[in-house]
């Protein structure tokens, strides 16, 4: 067996004591004969798999009790909806739009109400964070919507925005759990587990109690409620139920890590290599105004397309997968996530060293 240093955007690496855990449960789940895979979700095993995995993110993004975790389907983008459809009160909403994903769920948003983009960062690329601390935030806005880490321009709020006392609604798909956040701030947090935390198929919705309410829009899916979701401790139907017990496995990694602090640190010292690099490169640069970079997705060019597709499969030959940019920005991105050793940061860069030396 042999293991690439994966640099995929999502689905992305794991940790490997979490795979290599995964694979010993497989055949028998602690005695029981059976899968995870193949139990039910009714079953006091997995009851206390789910419950298990609910305290340990509790404790690690010390969330506080007002706060539900809700284990869903349908991905971040289900909550491009979800979002509207349950917190449109005055059906008027303002996005800050700094990315595609960003302007995915604000368009997303136009569908069910009067919805405004009170900044953007479109006119340069998505390279920077605009100023978010005096916004026209209007009066009656039911929330301010960010997407925290933009996954393909590789830029991170370092502050969040000021919302004027609003709700403020975030979606951390590619920096969840990658260090420690107030979670106090948020009206709701939500992340597609696919990029940071575990295998594809749910998005984990943090979401203050007095924000779940029967009032959602008229005609919004029963499954949609996060109302239906929390009443039943996400299991109205069927959960995603091998994904939330890799999660769980993962939360237990993070937690023998030492947290989230430990995560900060060790994210930062990886992401520093890199962008050192390339802020040294006469060959590479890195294409995000420093102050806004992104811990976990850093994006890069030679301004070559052709050096770049060179790169790309020269980088594959040795072993570095995934390195391509997202198809919409061309050139490279190399995300980091928590489950990259630094060793693979650090192996990129003599790599990287060699062919500038190579194709300058
Ligand atoms: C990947 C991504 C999404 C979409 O996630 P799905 O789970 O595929 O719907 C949304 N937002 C951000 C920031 C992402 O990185």
């Amino acid at each position: 067996m042999s293991r690439v240093y994966n640099f995929s955007a999502g689905p992305a690496v794991l940790p490997e004591e979490v795979l290599k855990e995964a694979a010993a449960d497989m055949m028998d789940y602690k005695g029981c004969g059976m899968s995870v895979m193949e139990m039910s979700h009714r079953s006091k095993v997995f009851d206390d798999i789910i419950k298990t995995a609910e305290a340990d993110i509790r404790e690690l993004m010390n969330i506080p009790d007002n706060y539900k975790v809700l284990f869903l389907q349908g991905g971040a983008s289900q909550q491009f909806s979800a979002v509207p459809l349950n917190l449109m009160k005055n059906k008027k909403a303002d996005y800050i739009v700094t990315g595609q994903w960003a302007k995915k769920a604000f368009q997303e948003a136009k569908n069910y109400g009067d919805v405004v983009a009170v900044a953007s960062s479109e006119d340069k690329t998505f390279s920077y964070i605009p100023d978010c601390s005096d916004l026209p935030i209007r009066e009656d806005a039911d929330y301010v919507y960010i997407c925290e880490n933009n996954t393909i321009y590789g830029t991170k709020f370092k502050t969040l925005p000021n919302t004027k006392g609003k709700i403020l609604v975030s979606d951390v798909s590619s920096c969840f759990l990658s260090e420690p956040v107030d979670v106090s701030k948020y009206g709701v947090i939500y992340g597609g587990v696919q990029k940071n935390v575990g295998p594809a198929g749910m998005v984990i919705s943090i979401i203050r109690e007095d924000l779940i309410t029967d009032e959602c829009l008229p005609g919004t899916p029963t499954m949609l409620k996060w109302k239906t979701q929390a009443d039943n401790d996400s299991l109205y139907n069927t959960p995603p139920c091998w994904t939330i017990y890799v999660c769980g496995l993962v939360f237990k990694w993070l937690k023998n890590m030492g947290g989230l602090e430990e995560m900060k640190k060790r994210n930062e010292a990886k992401a520093k290599i890199l962008y050192d690099f390339l802020d040294n490169s006469e060959l590479f640069k890195g294409t995000v105004v420093p102050e806004d970079r992104s811990l976990m997705n850093v994006p890069f060019i030679t301004g070559d397309a052709e050096k770049d597709a060179k790169f790309i499969a020269e980088a594959k030959a040795k072993g570095f997968e995934n390195l391509k940019g997202h198809r919409s920005v061309g050139g490279m991105r190399a995300s980091i996530y928590n489950a990259m050793p630094q060793e693979g940061v650090e192996k990129l860069v003599e790599f990287m060293e060699s062919y500038e030396k190579e194709n300058k």
